[in-house]
């Protein structure tokens, strides 16, 4: 593998570089970044994790060492779906470029116009914005894109989730046809593949597979869960979510909660803290102060458990949490991949149990198809396959949660169709429960919380 030096970039970029502690680049900048050095347009498919932002990072900061910006017209432009994608884009220019004077403007909602407009009137070498509010900016007059001469898109496939394509078109639009572009998505639907026929020109295309493959230090398990009453099923939802935190008791030193749905993500934040967790939601209608303060604490250690949706959670940088509960299986079956790589990271071992509804069965099964591999489902007590038929008075309890163990047929029914036939996986399907837990299962102090 090369090393950074070996890159033709300026030796001002590479001191920093070197200061951040890289000597080797990732794949994607090995092949990113030579092709977006020597002019090319870029096509990246990968995703969050493989270094993606300092590949279009450090050749734009490249280009850009030699000449200067003008008022309102921003030299390169990056666009981001979420704010803090944006902010750690951001971020990532002050590090690498700290030892050549670039200007930088963040055009992110939340934030003032009236300071944005001061940067943008003095002249910016790089504009990071998210396109609501680039275009807000623009149609107020106060912003140019003709002296664009790169052009970036981050996470592609989240702006098309979220409905900005149209928004991305008409920036395309107003910036110089002869801009170099810089393109990145974890997947390319139609949608995308469309946008950058239209938009990118003879793209160096560079593809790191795709992560289907969680860790090996991640110990990940299932729950499958039907409520004992049909009308209380989020409230009992919540109850099996504490529980399962319960279990892991101290070992549970840092958490990510993600929920499927925004409106979940405050309801569960609010009641982990109604029953003493110290939790904090973080999703895309929260105000950019009260996002950035929860991250922060939450890096800091100071917050225990992060409850959040998937888009504001893409691609933020947050350091390795020893547990990911899924309240929800993840509509998008990449999305579990994502979630899980929360944990684990850097050869430690994490955890990641999930919570899986009557409704969510089948995306639970294109979780498993993408996996290739069954997730362990939690084995409540010692040999029994369903909670609601155990005579014990006790154990009884784990019923009143709502815990089901799937029957053997179910779970045979439900095994992802190419994985069904497979010996070799039939015979590494080993159920780990939680049986080692059952005493604190059992312990008073649940029973006390069941009343609730
Ligand atoms: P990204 O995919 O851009 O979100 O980057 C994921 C993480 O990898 C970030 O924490 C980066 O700081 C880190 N990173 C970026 N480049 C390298 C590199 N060449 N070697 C090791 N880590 C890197």
């Amino acid at each position: 593998m090369e090393l950074f030096s070996d890159l033709k970039l300026n030796p001002k970029i590479l001191k920093a570089v070197k200061d951040a502690g890289y000597d080797k680049p990732t794949p994607i900048q090995e092949k990113a970044i030579p092709a977006a050095l020597a002019g090319k347009d870029v096509l990246g498919i990968a995703q969050t994790g493989t270094g993606k932002t300092a590949s279009f990072t450090l050749p734009m900061i490249n280009l850009l060492s030699r000449g200067r910006a003008r008022a309102r017209m921003p030299r390169s432009l990056v666009l981001c779906p979420t704010r803090e994608l944006a902010a750690q884009v951001a971020e990532n220019f002050d590090i690498y470029a700290k030892n050549l004077k670039l200007s930088k403007a963040l055009l992110i909602g939340g934030v003032s116009f009236k300071e944005q407009d001061v940067l943008i009137d003095k002249g910016v070498d790089v504009l990071i914005a998210t396109p609501g509010r680039l275009i807000d900016h623009f149609e107020r007059g106060k912003l140019l894109l003709t002296g664009v001469q790169v052009m970036v898109v981050d996470e592609a496939d989240r702006m098309l989730d979220m409905g900005f394509i149209p928004d991305i078109e008409r920036i395309f639009k107003l910036t110089p046809f002869t801009r170099q572009t810089l393109f990145f998505s974890a997947t390319m639907a139609p949608e995308i593949e469309r946008i950058t026929n239209t938009f990118l020109s003879a793209p160096v295309r560079v593809e790191i597979a795709r992560q289907a493959t969680a860790s090996e230090n991640i110990k990940q398990s299932v729950v499958m869960f039907a409520p004992k009453q049909k009308d209380r099923e989020p409230s009992e939802k919540r109850q099996l979510l504490r529980y399962l935190i319960d279990l892991e008791g101290k070992n549970c030193t840092n958490a990510i909660v993600f929920c499927n749905r925004k409106t979940d993500v405050d309801i569960c934040s609010k009641s982990l803290n109604k029953y003493g967790y110290q939790a904090a939601p973080i999703h895309g209608d929260l105000d950019q102060a009260k996002r950035t303060e929860t991250l922060e604490s939450f890096r800091d250690g100071d917050l225990r458990i992060l409850v959040a949706s998937d888009v504001a959670a893409r691609g933020l940088d947050i350091p390795s949490v020893s547990h990911v509960f899924n309240f929800d299986v993840p509509i998008q079956a990449e999305d579990y991949v994502h979630r899980i790589g929360r944990t684990g990271r850097a050869g430690r071992d994490g955890t990641a149990i999930m919570i899986c509804s009557k409704k969510d069965r089948k995306n639970f099964s294109n979780v498993e198809e993408l996996l290739q591999k069954e997730i362990p489902r939690t084995n409540f007590a010692d040999g029994t396959s369903r909670c609601d038929e155990v005579e014990n008075e006790n154990l009884k309890r784990k019923s009143d949660i709502g815990c089901t163990e799937e029957s053997t047929t179910e779970n045979k029914k439900n095994k992802p169709k190419s994985i069904k036939n497979n010996k070799k996986y039939e015979k590494s399907n080993k159920i780990v429960g939680l049986g080692e837990h059952t005493p604190s299962f059992l312990s008073q102090s649940f029973s006390d919380r069941l009343v609730s």
